[in-house]
C-alpha cells in the first residue's frame, strides 16, 4: 500500500469539500495532527476510522487505500490486492516481532557467555576486560537491535481513547515497561498510560 499516495487521495478529497484538517480532525473526534500524518503519508488511519472518514469524504475505503477514485471495472481487482496488502502487512508485524524475540533471546545468551567465560576461565586480566567490553557492546547492540524490531512490529494502543500509534525510537526507550505494555503519551487525547502491545491492526 503506498501510503503518500493515500495521504494525498485523503488531502484531496478533504480539499474537495472545502474543508480544512481541523474541520475534519472535529468531526471524526480526533486531533488535527493525527489528519496532518495521515495527508503526509506518515500512517494509515486505524480500522475502527477507516469507515468513518471514507463516509464523511464520500469515498469508499477501497478507493482510499487504492489512492485515486474507481471505475466498477477496477474496483473489484482493487478490493482483492488492498485485502491481500493489509494481510500481508499484519503477517510482517508478526516476523518483526518474531525476529526482536530470537534477537533479544540470542543477546542474553551471548552476553551471559562471555561474562561466564571471562569469570571463571584462567585468563589475562587484559583478555577479560576485553571479554567485558565485548559483553557490554553485545548487550546493547543486541538490545537495540531487538527494540528497532519491536518498535516497527505493529502498533501501541492507547488505554484512554484506544488510539493505535507508533511511538518515536527515543520515547519507546525510555518508557517504562513490562512484557505486553509500555509507559508511552498518545499523540490523540495526550494521556501518558501503559500502553498495550498490539503486532496486528
Ligand atoms: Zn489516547
Amino acid at each position: 500500500m503506498d501510503q503518500m499516495r493515500i495521504g494525498k487521495f485523503i488531502a484531496e478529497s478533504r480539499k474537495a469539500l472545502g474543508r480544512t484538517q481541523r474541520q475534519l480532525a472535529v468531526t471524526l473526534d480526533i486531533s488535527d495532527k493525527t489528519v496532518s500524518k495521515w495527508e503526509c503519508g506518515k500512517g494509515l488511519p486505524e480500522v475502527s476510522l477507516m469507515l468513518p472518514l471514507c463516509r464523511t469524504l464520500g469515498i469508499s475505503v477501497n478507493e482510499m487505500l487504492s489512492g485515486e477514485r474507481l471505475d466498477e471495472e477496477s474496483y473489484k481487482e482493487r478490493a482483492e490486492e488492498n485485502m491481500m496488502d493489509l494481510i500481508k502487512e499484519n503477517a510482517e508485524n508478526k516476523k518483526r516481532m518474531a525476529l526482536s524475540v530470537i534477537c533479544g533471546t540470542i543477546t542474553v545468551i551471548a552476553v551471559c557467555s562471555l561474562i561466564t567465560i571471562a569469570s571463571y576461565l584462567q585468563l589475562p586480566v587484559i583478555v577479560r576486560i576485553l571479554l567485558i567490553i565485548l559483553a557490554f557492546a553485545t548487550a546493547v547492540a543486541g538490545i537495540g537491535a531487538a527494540a528497532v524490531l519491536e518498535v516497527k512490529a505493529g502498533y501501541y494502543e492507547c488505554p484512554g481513547c484506544g488510539e493505535l500509534f507508533v511511538p518515536s525510537i527515543g520515547e519507546y526507550v525510555k518508557g517504562y515497561h513490562t512484557f505486553t505494555k509500555r509507559r508511552l503519551t498518545c499523540p490523540r487525547c495526550g494521556k501518558r498510560g501503559m500502553c498495550r502491545h498490539r503486532v496486528v491492526r
